[in-house]
């Protein structure tokens, strides 16, 4: 068998994003077989090639010469940076045109992906590019093909593009995996003839048996961890093979960052994930399904491993900036990496997800900050110490302000998760996080709001009646995993994304002067404060009173005509 694998990464993700898991699989599959590994970003081209195209002229968005000025300046700010990135109403104002337009350009190709898989309605251009994708990806003859996917918008162009791939070269194996594919259902997945496997959870391990077991020519995978495969012999035609603990982070080397062009990612310094533990060591909110990406327990690399990886990151891709992607790092353990990088004299900056626990002290904050935190993205979700308690986060309003206090003190600056229209907040229990927001506006830097959406696999999904949940129903279809719910107080579910947008444009947006967003310009953020002589110092922002505000009006019950599977009555 050949032993050149490929990975896609397709559109639609993150354009400012390296991507990690291909890159974790890549170094994993070569330090441990002879196989090489060749990570495919189809989704960085894609966003460079249509801005390019749109700089041209040749985009089919038609621009006005004040639009095209703007978007060309847009592109150069977010390529090379300049004095215009750090100009806070420029900054604001182009990057939201940028975003607004690739995500007008983004819903059209979506559309038609959409179309050409479900309706096999082909739109001209979404097959040339199709077609582009697959002979870019077996260029160098694979005898697999992987597609990685993190979100749901990267799943009919994974799907359409592996469908040209098995139509060129047949006797390619076709591999799906990723956050997003552990989060379908295999018959979804295998409704598409042309993919031959699917790898859930972490990847690595079984991705790399497969490969093995493939040159060995077996016809049967029975007993490779993370494994579904097809079975004629069985019912369903696949069988999910049990999952195994993660690969232990002492046999895991760097992710390998060397098939990526650097300079293709809309930030002006390049950003470079970094993950230190698999899972969640708190692994109890009731919302959270973040539990699916991972293959067992809570597994924490160690200082040495955490430092070591940072500090051959630098050495070997020159990056000083880097995003911890960990679902959430104990203090102790950002205290020892702090301490850690501060003794090697590692000049690097950072930001990472973190629980606003009272364990975070002074002390752990200004050690941080020494060793390179500039943000924390904190999972502060709710206000209401009743709601609180139903998300299982283990914290107190009190002891949230106080944490948010004690790290701006130390210069890091607090974008917080908020989510709107948790099932059974009450009015009154939502406006007490608006209340606290606003109380507290003086350490509070940034809001990432969204609508409440339930996910199957949660604690609420399992248990519905303990959220208010009277109904649950499945409104999926071939591109979207989806359930609805209703409720029998607080907000419908139909409605949190009408209160949240609500919320974010005429509260959460006020916080800030500079909103690298939670996807799109996440990494901006950090840039920002890393050089923030360059940027206006805090104190400058007019946060609105919410009580001065109107929302929409607060609605509950029940949606009277759902029209797909009920799960639960
Ligand atoms: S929301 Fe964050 S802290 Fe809570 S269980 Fe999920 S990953 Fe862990």
């Amino acid at each position: 068998m050949n032993r050149q694998v490929n990975i896609a990464i397709c559109p639609f993700s993150f354009p400012a994003s390296l991507p990690l898991g291909p890159s974790i699989i890549k170094a994993f599959v070569e330090e441990h077989s002879d196989f090489k590994v060749a990570c495919v970003d189809l989704n960085a081209e894609w966003y460079n090639t249509f801005v390019d195209a749109a700089l041209a002229g040749k985009s089919f968005i038609q621009f006005t010469p004040q639009a095209h000025a703007d978007f060309t300046k847009a592109a150069a700010m977010f390529r090379q940076g300049g004095d215009v990135f750090w100009n806070e109403a420029e900054y604001l104002r182009l990057s939201r045109f940028f975003e607004s337009t690739i995500r007008k350009v983004e819903n059209v190709f979506l559309d038609g992906f959409e179309r050409a898989c479900a309706h096999g309605e082909y739109v001209p251009p979404i097959k040339a590019y199709a077609e582009h994708a697959a002979r870019k990806l077996l260029a160098n003859d694979p005898s697999v093909v992987g597609f990685s996917l993190m979100f749901r918008e990267q799943y009919m162009p994974s799907v359409l593009i592996a469908y040209y791939v098995k139509a060129l070269k047949p006797d390619v194996k076709i591999v799906f995996g990723g956050g997003y594919t552990s989060a379908c259902h295999p018959s979804v997945v295998f409704a598409n003839p042309f993919i031959d496997f699917v790898v859930f959870n972490e990847g690595e391990g079984g991705f790399l048996d497969l490969l093995q077991a493939l040159d060995r020519g077996q016809t049967r995978f029975d007993g490779i961890p993370n494994l579904i495969w097809r079975d004629a012999d069985v019912p369903d035609g696949w069988v999910k093979n049990p999952k195994s603990p993660s690969v232990d982070f002492k046999t895991q080397p760097y992710p390998d960052f060397s098939d990526y062009t650097l300079g293709s990612y809309f930030q002006p310094e390049p950003v470079f994930p970094i993950m230190s533990s698999k899972g969640c060591a708190w692994d109890k909110c009731t919302f959270c399904t973040h539990h699916r990406s991972y293959s067992g327990a809570h597994r924490a690399a160690n200082t040495d491993r955490v430092v070591g990886e940072i500090e051959h990151m630098v050495n070997t891709y020159g990056v000083k900036r880097f995003a911890f992607v960990d679902e959430m790092i104990s203090p102790g353990r950002f205290r020892r990496i702090s301490e850690d990088l501060i003794a090697k004299g590692i000049d690097i900056t950072w930001y990472a997800l973190a629980k606003p626990d009272l364990i975070y002290t002074q002390d752990v904050l200004d050690i941080m900050y020494k060793g390179g935190c500039r943000y924390l993205l904190w999972g502060v979700e709710s206000a209401n110490q009743r709601t609180i308690d139903l998300m299982d986060k283990g914290t107190t309003p009190d002891g949230v302000a106080e944490v948010l206090a004690r790290s701006t003190k130390a210069g890091i600056r607090n974008h917080l998760f908020i989510i709107v229209g948790f099932p059974s907040e009450t009015e009154r229990e939502y406006m007490e996080t608006m209340d606290f927001l606003y109380k507290n506006r003086d350490n509070v830097h940034r809001i990432l709001a969204c609508g409440f959406s339930l996910d199957n696999g949660s604690v609420i999904f399992k248990e519905p009646e303990r959220f208010g949940i009277s109904r649950i129903w499945d409104v999926s279809n071939i591109a979207t995993v989806s359930v609805k719910y209703d409720v029998v107080d607080g907000v419908g579910c139909f409605d949190t994304e009408k209160h949240a947008m609500f919320w974010k444009t005429n509260f959460f947006d006020h916080f800030e002067s500079f909103r690298g967003d939670l996807g799109l310009f996440r990494n901006h953020a950090l840039l920002h404060y890393t050089y923030e002589q360059r940027i206006k110092p805090l104190g400058n922002r007019r946060v609105p009173n919410p009580r001065k505000l109107k929302p929409p009006p607060y609605q509950s019950g029940a949606n009277t005509k759902p029209d797909r599977k009920v799960l639960t009555k």
